[in-house]
């Protein structure tokens, strides 16, 4: 089973640090060895705490240690962003993941078939595949340069149909799918989605939802950067952040 590394702030060398200083948006790369850096874990609803708060205490970082020119700070974060939601959202291969699962527990278990279930499966399924095609044609599409905004796309569809299969795997599996095998709280190196049971899919995958670009903020990149749709209304958007008021 494939198993995906964890955002892990405590095992990395370097990490980013977005900046708003009194000019602009500046992107700097950070050593995550400095005294001054502390690492909390955060606890989520599997019981697990895969990622963590960062906090930087007197931590001093170089201006050499920029990437970017002055100003093109937020652009290096996008890209930063579309490279990440294309890498969560486009990567399972046929009949892979969730759905792989439950496609599974369907054909080997058929005293767990429900009729009333087979159009659900079925229409989780189609839309597995219709997602699995699309994250082909994006990973092609990157083939020839970076990421855009339609990664997002690819990652909000990743994240309402896992949301869908674990929900559907939980009722299919009856009683058994409420059976949990570990509350403590652990700081996992990988993520298993496949390799465990059905409880922890279904509480695993409310974080999809959160991770890497909330839905909400992925329904607004899609709609004014993909479809072109008019922007929400911004008071501070065409204002330099020194000049904002605070
Ligand atoms: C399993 C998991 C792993 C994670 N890993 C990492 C990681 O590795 N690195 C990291 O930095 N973070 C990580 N996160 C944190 C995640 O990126 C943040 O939780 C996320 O960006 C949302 O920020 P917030 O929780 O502060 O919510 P807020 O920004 O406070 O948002 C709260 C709610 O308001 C909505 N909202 C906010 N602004 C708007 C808007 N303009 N329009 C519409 N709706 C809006 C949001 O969608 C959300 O529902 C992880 C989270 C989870 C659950």
């Amino acid at each position: 089973m494939k198993q995906e590394p964890t955002a892990a702030a405590r095992r990395a060398a370097v990490g980013i640090l977005v900046v708003h200083d009194r000019e602009d948006v500046k992107y700097f790369l950070c050593d995550m060895s400095d005294p001054g850096i502390e690492i909390r874990p955060l606890r989520q609803i599997t019981g697990e705490a895969e990622f963590n708060e960062v906090f930087l205490t007197g931590v001093r970082i170089s201006d050499t240690e920029r990437l970017g020119e002055p100003g093109q700070g937020w652009k290096v974060a996008t890209t930063t962003l579309n490279n990440e939601r294309v890498a969560i959202g486009s990567g399972a291969p046929r009949e892979g993941g969730m759905i792989g699962k439950v496609a599974h527990t369907w054909r080997t278990r058929p005293e767990v078939r429900v009729p009333a279930m087979h159009d659900d499966l079925m229409r989780l399924w189609t839309e597995s595949e219709v997602a699995r095609l699309s994250g082909v044609r994006l990973r092609q599409q990157l083939a020839v340069g970076q990421p855009g905004p339609e990664g997002s796309g690819a990652k909000l569809a990743f994240a309402r149909l896992a949301q869908a299969i674990s929900g559907f795997e939980l009722e299919l599996a009856g009683d058994d799918g409420l059976r949990y095998d570990d509350w403590s709280m652990r700081r996992p190196d990988t993520v298993d989605f496949t390799g465990r049971e059905p409880g922890y899919r279904y509480l695993r995958a409310k974080g999809n939802s959160i991770e890497g670009g909330t839905s909400e903020i992925l329904r607004n990149v899609v709609a004014e950067r993909v479809l072109g749709l008019p922007p929400e209304h911004r008071v501070d958007k065409d204002i330099a952040w020194k000049d904002l008021p605070r």
